[in-house]
């Protein structure tokens, strides 16, 4: 406040916190459920919920050695109950702890090597995944047309949700990463979508039969991709609710991650992974 300015004629109201969903504007004092700044009609109990500091993931809930289970418990709700988790992180959820949480992910991994996991395919999956990760995030904030009016919220929305989300390597663990390239992936589309007859894919691609054919190991890597990517299209459903978007719109919203997701992912596999597993089998690193 500026000298000489009027002094208020009643003290001043504590800020209660409350802020809107969409823009964050300070709703303290309001009588009415709108934003006087973006006009967003809002539900007071969201707001209340929103503004209570408690954090609701188990993972940040937790202190000191009772951080192991609910470690395990986040990941569980991550990978079987996205939908849960969903609601959780737009409520409120800290960068710091996801990346503590994916790091964790991404030691933990290194227990694959006690189950004939060469070293060098180890160092290719987790460098392909920190090299995803932020293209994820920058992806799915794309995507979010509601948090394009704060693209840094959005973005460290979208890193919190990639960072959570890599419980899905803790299963893999055991079964590795599944193998999609976007090589692959673009040969079984023009297949079966475009029908280019040299398309047929045969000796041409990478992996098979690891995705594309009848077997045990592609219904463990699809259902693997299919685990981790319920989270992030969960989140996008949560997150354009969150904005008072229509139900069918925040469907569709949430179904484009599937897409974008596993391209995406192909490509990383594709133009990072490939190309340093090639050089490390060349430099005889391992
Ligand atoms: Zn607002």
């Amino acid at each position: 406040m500026t000298d000489g300015a009027p002094a208020p004629l009643s003290a001043p109201v504590a800020d209660t916190g409350l802020r809107c969903p969409r823009c964050r504007y300070n709703l303290t004092g309001l009588a009415q459920p709108r934003c006087p700044e973006c006009g967003t009609v809002f539900d007071w109990e969201d707001v209340r919920r929103a503004a209570d500091p408690t954090p609701t993931i188990a993972f940040e809930r937790a202190r000191g050695r009772h951080r192991v289970p609910a470690f395990l418990w986040t990941a569980l709700t991550v990978l079987f109950a996205p939908w849960v988790f969903a609601r959780q992180v737009v409520r409120r959820a800290r960068l710091r702890s996801a990346l503590g949480f994916a790091a964790l992910c991404l030691a933990a991994t290194a227990l694959s090597l006690l189950f004939d996991w060469a070293p060098d395919v180890y160092v290719v999956w987790m460098v392909t995944a920190a090299a995803y990760l932020p293209v994820q995030a920058l992806a799915l904030s794309l995507l979010d047309v509601p948090g394009w009016s704060q693209p840094l919220r959005a973005l460290r929305f979208w890193l919190i949700v990639g960072g959570y989300t890599c419980a899905v390597m803790v299963p893999e663990i055991y079964t590795g990463p599944p193998l999609l390239t976007f090589r692959d992936l673009w040969l079984q589309l023009d297949w079966h979508f475009i029908g280019t007859p040299g398309a047929a894919p045969t000796a041409q691609w990478r992996f098979a039969p690891t995705l594309w054919e009848g077997s045990l190991d592609a219904l463990i890597g699809w259902s693997q991709l299919g685990l981790w990517l319920a989270g992030p299209a969960c989140c996008m459903y949560a997150r354009w609710r969150t904005a008072r978007q229509p139900r069918l719109r925040s469907a569709v919203a949430a179904l484009l991650v599937v897409p974008a997701g596993l391209g995406l992912y192909a490509v990383a596999v594709e133009f990072v992974g490939l190309p340093l597993g090639v050089a490390l089998n060349r430099w005889n690193l391992f």
